[in-house]
């Protein structure tokens, strides 16, 4: 089962991932963008972190949302309202549950993701970080039969499915966002939002895995 401290602990490594991965995600920004994703998500996860501590949420909604609301309000990029929508709905669909099984989670991403879509107007296919998010929530809800039926492995087929996905908008022409103002001009190019989704999913996978690493020990 997931408490609110998995929820916790996946945030705080989601932030670490992006502080690591800040100059690359900027720099992916530069040729289709305007060169500040990664500083736009560094100042949002910090905010994250530091109201995570500060007012110690003790339900994984309740740590969603309030994580949600803090990459609202602090991210003035388009990423910010998205990744904030993302975790704020997904937060919501938990409801106060003191935990949630994986099932229960992947439900509750599913209506994140489509809340993502609802509020940017994108599908996959659009260059944008939905290309990650889809497939990953996919993956998350049939994990692969070879990957095991254990937490670890739903999440590791989770982010493996991401990373493609990342990767594989390179060739696509973007349709939305600030990207798609340069036309053809934008293939050739991986989407920075792809790729720090597929951040987010690997900060998860590692937060599982952990877990399962300590269980494993008892
Ligand atoms: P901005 O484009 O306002 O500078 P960021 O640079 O922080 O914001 O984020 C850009 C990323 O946001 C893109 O790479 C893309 O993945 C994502 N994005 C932009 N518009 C949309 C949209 N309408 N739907 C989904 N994702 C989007
Ligand atoms: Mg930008």
């Amino acid at each position: 089962m997931l408490d609110a401290d998995f929820f916790r602990r996946w945030l705080t490594a989601a932030a670490a991932a992006v502080d690591r991965a800040a100059d690359r995600l900027t720099e992916l920004d530069s040729p289709i963008g305007d060169a500040d994703h990664g500083s736009n998500l560094r100042r949002g996860f910090t905010a994250v972190v530091a109201a995570l501590e500060k007012e110690a949420p003790d339900t994984p909604g309740a740590v969603l949302t309030l994580a949600g609301r803090q990459l609202i309000s602090t991210v003035g990029g388009a990423s910010g309202p998205l990744y904030g929508t993302l975790l704020r709905r997904t937060g919501k669909a938990l409801g106060d549950a003191a935990e949630v099984d994986e099932a229960r989670f992947a439900e509750a991403l599913r209506a994140g993701v489509d809340a993502v879509a609802a509020l940017g107007g994108a599908a996959p296919g659009d260059k944008t970080m939905l290309d990650a998010l889809v497939p990953a929530l996919d993956a998350l809800g049939a994990p692969d039969d070879s990957s095991g039926d254990t937490v670890g492995g739903a999440f590791g087929a989770a982010r493996d499915a991401a990373l493609q996905g990342a990767l594989a908008t390179t060739p696509l022409q973007a349709r939305k966002g600030r990207a798609s103002y340069l036309g053809e001009r934008s293939i050739g190019h991986q989407d920075p939002g792809a790729t720090s989704s597929a951040l987010l999913f690997e900060a998860l996978a590692e937060t599982a895995s952990g877990d399962a690493s300590e269980g494993s020990r008892d």
